[in-house]
């Protein structure tokens, strides 16, 4: 049996992002560190797309930015734009890339497939690997999107959207997330959040296909690459003990509400990064409690609420563009969490909030 130092099970975002902020900061040194992870080759298998609030350090992995987002429904589109605080998306191909580059340089760090043959009685162990990430009662958001490449300049290139409503909602809650790359290029993407127990839910392919026909009225396209995933929108269980601290989406970083992960982690990262060396004896770094409290009440109303989503989401984005952005991106002061509270419909928030 091998010992190390640290341990880290499961190499996805937020086991290199901690590998890479470990070695990058110095704080391997003498130290040795096991990286555990079954998948047999990196490449690129999602877009990871979050505003720009602070300085991630992978701006080098970022396939485009941009300054103006909106949100159509029914009633309208409300449309932002903002030069503080970009929305970003990052090639998980460039940034396993860059990480995979300099963790293969150290001396320190090795990987495995599996931990058979690994001793972890006395090391730290990291998991990004969750005990219920697959419980089929939570809410879920779930999605496929294609990035499909025309051959005219069909895209606007310098606004996103956030989320387009005008689609079958299905009795649940449906839109479609649009980034596009380029003039040519673009990424679509069919997003549901639900229990995922409408199997016809589960038919992105023609939603999507439905959508670029009938919405985007584009005829010809061809489909350069595809993600699909799905994103808990319920708590994992943590089990963090003296010598286990759970990471990732397993270790509460995602947003509930949103599904906002990849600056919770890096932000997880940094914050072990620095505390390394008294890590067992500190408070575990997580969300903050006031948006858990938000995000329960909202997904309260989601829950019951499904068909007025639309409205509440367009109702949100009336706030001004950098308090909305702070609030998702959990950076918000009271005054600036009071006014997103106050754009919500009051009669259905009030409901969630005394448990009807
Ligand atoms: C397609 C997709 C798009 C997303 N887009 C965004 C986005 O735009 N913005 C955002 O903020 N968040 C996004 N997310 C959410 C979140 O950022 C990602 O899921 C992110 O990858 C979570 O990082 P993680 O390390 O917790 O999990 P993962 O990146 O999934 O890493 C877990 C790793 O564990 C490995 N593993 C599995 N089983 C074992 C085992 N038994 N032992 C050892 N290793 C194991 C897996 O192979 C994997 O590499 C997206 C998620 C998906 C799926």
């Amino acid at each position: 049996m091998q010992d190390f130092d640290y341990v880290i099970i499961g190499g996805g975002c937020a086991g290199l992002s901690l590998a890479y902020s470990l070695e990058a900061n110095g704080k391997l040194g003498s130290k040795s560190l096991a990286i555990i992870e079954p998948r047999e080759k990196y490449e690129r298998d999602k877009s990871w797309s979050f505003w720009k609030t602070f300085n991630h350090g992978f701006d080098d992995c970022v396939k485009k930015s941009w300054n103006q987002f909106e949100i159509k429904t029914k009633s309208g589109t409300k449309s932002h734009s903002t030069l503080r605080y970009p929305y970003q998306s990052i090639d998980s191909g460039l940034f396993y890339e860059k990480i995979l580059n300099t963790l293969s340089k150290s001396p320190n760090i090795h990987f495995f497939k599996d931990d058979k043959g690994i001793e972890k009685k006395r090391s730290i162990v990291f998991n990004s690997v969750g005990n219920n990430l697959n419980y089929s009662g939570g809410l879920w958001q779930h999605f496929k999107g294609y990035e499909i490449e025309v051959d005219g300049h069909l895209f606007d290139d310098k606004i996103l959207t956030l989320m387009d409503f005008n689609c079958d909602q299905k009795g649940s809650v449906h839109f479609f997330y649009i980034l596009p790359f380029t003039s040519k290029t673009a990424l679509i993407e069919t997003t549901w959040i639900s229990q995922m127990n409408d199997s016809s839910e589960l038919d992105y392919d023609g939603q999507i296909h439905d959508y670029i026909k009938n919405v985007l009225k584009i005829v010809k396209y061809k489909i350069n690459y595809s993600e699909i995933g799905k994103i808990p929108m319920f708590n994992s269980q943590i089990t963090n003990s003296n010598n286990m601290i759970q990471i990732g989406t397993a270790g509460g970083m995602t947003r509930q509400s949103t599904g906002y992960t990849f600056t919770n982690i890096q932000k997880q990262s940094s914050y072990i990064q620095k505390n390394i060396y008294s890590i067992k004896k500190l408070r575990e770094f997580s969300i903050k409690k006031k948006y858990q409290h938000l995000d329960n009440i909202f997904l309260r109303v989601l829950l019951n609420n499904p068909n007025k989503m639309p409205e509440v989401f367009y109702r949100m984005f009336g706030c001004k563009t950098e308090i909305i952005i702070k609030f998702l991106s959990e950076e918000s002061s009271l005054i600036e969490d009071l006014s997103v509270i106050r754009s919500m419909p009051k009669k259905i928030f009030l409901s969630a909030l005394i448990g009807k």
